[in-house]
């Protein structure tokens, strides 16, 4: 079932959108960007659906036949573009696809609708085939790129999309929603700190299963602290979550920092943390919490990239490097 609805923190960025569209001033292609769990997809999807739809109010009527093959999964004008596997690259047959897409005559006799994402998992071919299409998009055509890290795009796709580059909400806007999502207003504001203020993202990781990986590294730290060996560690975690768990100690180096800084725990994303932090900021020194960052920074970078194939020695040197610096 298609959202159509905005999120709440949306609001203001969907009055704009629809006051474009209905004023016939949408450009034909939009880049919405920002981290995930901020909501792109959401928003992509409510926007998705009132470009189709046949009789649109604020949001999509829900009832139009449009939308009811919306909602049943297929719309014959609408096509989505992802990855083929788990984060690799969206590669240049797909994008041919694309172009022959745009070519035709809508089906319906509305318009036809292009959502790509992420927009930075194109290689360099596939995005080269899209820019003439993204040039030349013949009439009733919108194109929606979606991005968590807009940089890593070419600059010759970016600058021909619209560039809406959605923010961290304010909290006093998305805890309603996240309250009424975990249904406990205590809970969500401890993971809405957690996700640092994204959302979606709080409401992934108090999810059952990622709560319990977010106990067992907190176990785990707690161990290496301790002197605990880093490797025998390591086979306790699961190696397919080894992305959310160099999330989690990015998260947890950056607290680190902050208090070894500031020693201000008002800013520490984990508040129930502070005791393991504490000691190991009695350990570490501030300039080598930075340099594991940094590491981990680049483990992530290649993991998204798909450019590391073993996740198993990702984690291990990962755990040997936090390791190393808990010791010293
Ligand atoms: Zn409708």
């Amino acid at each position: 079932m298609a959202v159509t609805t905005p999120l709440p923190w949306h609001a203001s960025i969907w009055r704009r959108l629809v006051a474009l569209q209905d004023d016939g001033r949408l450009p034909h292609a939009l880049l919405l960007s920002g981290p995930h769990g901020v909501g792109k997809q959401q928003l992509a999807d409510a926007l998705v659906a009132r470009t189709l739809c046949r009789a649109p109010g604020a949001v999509a009527c829900g009832s139009c036949h449009a939308c009811q093959m919306l909602a049943s999964g297929y719309h014959p004008d609408l096509k989505r573009v992802s990855p083929a596997d788990n984060r690799r690259q969206i590669r240049i047959d797909p994008i041919r696809e694309i172009n022959a897409f745009v070519a035709q005559t809508a089906q319906q006799g509305g318009y036809r609708v292009i959502v790509l994402q992420p927009a930075e998992a194109m290689n360099v071919a596939a995005s080269n085939a899209l820019l003439k299409s993204l040039e030349e998009p013949g009439e009733r055509t919108l194109f929606l790129l979606l991005a968590d890290v807009p940089s890593r795009m070419l600059a010759t796709i970016r600058s021909r999309c619209q560039h809406w580059a959605l923010g961290v909400p304010e909290a006093e806007q998305s805890l309603p929603w996240l309250a009424e999502a975990l249904g406990d207003a205590a809970d969500a504001e401890f993971w809405l700190r957690v996700a640092g203020g994204l959302p979606l993202l709080a409401r992934e990781l108090a999810a059952p299963e990622s709560r319990a990986l977010r106990q067992s590294l907190q176990e785990l730290f707690d161990a290496l602290v301790r002197g605990g060996e880093p490797v025998a560690e390591a086979s306790r975690l699961d190696r397919q979550a080894v992305e959310r768990i160099l999330w989690y100690g990015i998260a947890w180096l950056e607290d680190l920092i902050r208090l070894g800084l500031s020693g201000d725990t008002a800013r520490v994303r984990n508040p129930d943390l502070l005791p393991l932090y504490r000691q190991a900021v009695k350990n570490g020194r501030v300039q080598d919490w930075f340099r594991l960052l940094d590491y981990a920074r680049e483990q992530q970078r290649l993991l998204v990239a798909g450019g590391n194939p073993n996740p198993q020695l990702v984690l291990e040197a990962w755990l040997v490097r936090w390791s190393a610096l808990l010791r010293s």
